[in-house]
């Protein structure tokens, strides 16, 4: 797995994309101590829900570290504003509403994954705060028009091996409810 391509790879830096990762995944993050051709980033974009303020960051070896500040100083024109230093702080800061709200999306995604399943989908096992879902009777398409027409928006890509999959973001509980009753009335 993970540890296999880091460790095949000792020639390469590898970056593992942990975007999604406080919503239940397993972290590669202490691996970073074991291999110092391995980068962790992460992103205030998902989780924290501050997509704008343009909050990342890279976890690795000191070396690897300094590399990367040296071409960032040179080419890098996204530095950090001074809103997004204090609010990013203030985030971090505010563990207890963070773990409620990751919480809460992490339980509403268990509930759909049941529903869902319940109603004909299968889909691969998320830890993150979307559904990729087939329907093994309706088409992808077809349910992603009539979620439309009852204001339910999900994303549904025309693409070779995905077209007939919907990306369902998790959302709130009543908004996850109001999928499942929609669904539950077009799927009989
Ligand atoms: C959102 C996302 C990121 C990070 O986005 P930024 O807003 O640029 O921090 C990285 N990888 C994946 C897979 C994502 O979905």
């Amino acid at each position: 797995m993970i540890e296999e391509i880091v460790s095949y790879n000792k020639d390469r830096v590898v970056m593992i994309d942990e975007a999604y990762i406080d919503f239940g995944g397993q972290s590669a993050l202490e691996l970073i101590n074991k291999y110092d051709n391995l980068l962790v980033i992460q992103t205030f974009s998902k989780s924290r829900a501050m997509a704008g303020m343009r909050i990342g960051y890279a976890m690795g070896q000191p070396k690897l570290i300094r590399y990367l500040n040296d071409v960032k100083f040179s080419v890098n024109s996204y530095t950090m504003n001074r809103p997004s230093l204090i609010l990013g702080v203030e985030a971090v800061r505010d563990d207890d509403y963070f773990r409620k709200i990751v919480g809460m999306i992490m339980s509403t995604r268990e509930w759909m994954k049941k529903e869902l399943s319940g109603l004909g989908f299968s889909f691969p096992d998320s830890r993150s705060n979307f559904i990729f879902a087939t329907h093994e009777k309706y088409p992808a398409k077809e349910l992603f028009e009539y979620l439309k027409t009852k204001k339910i928006y999900v994303r549904y890509f025309a693409q070779p091996r995905i077209d007939n999959y919907l990306r369902i973001t998790v959302g709130t509980d009543d908004e996850a409810k109001a999928l499942i009753e929609a669904l539950r009335t077009y799927i009989r």
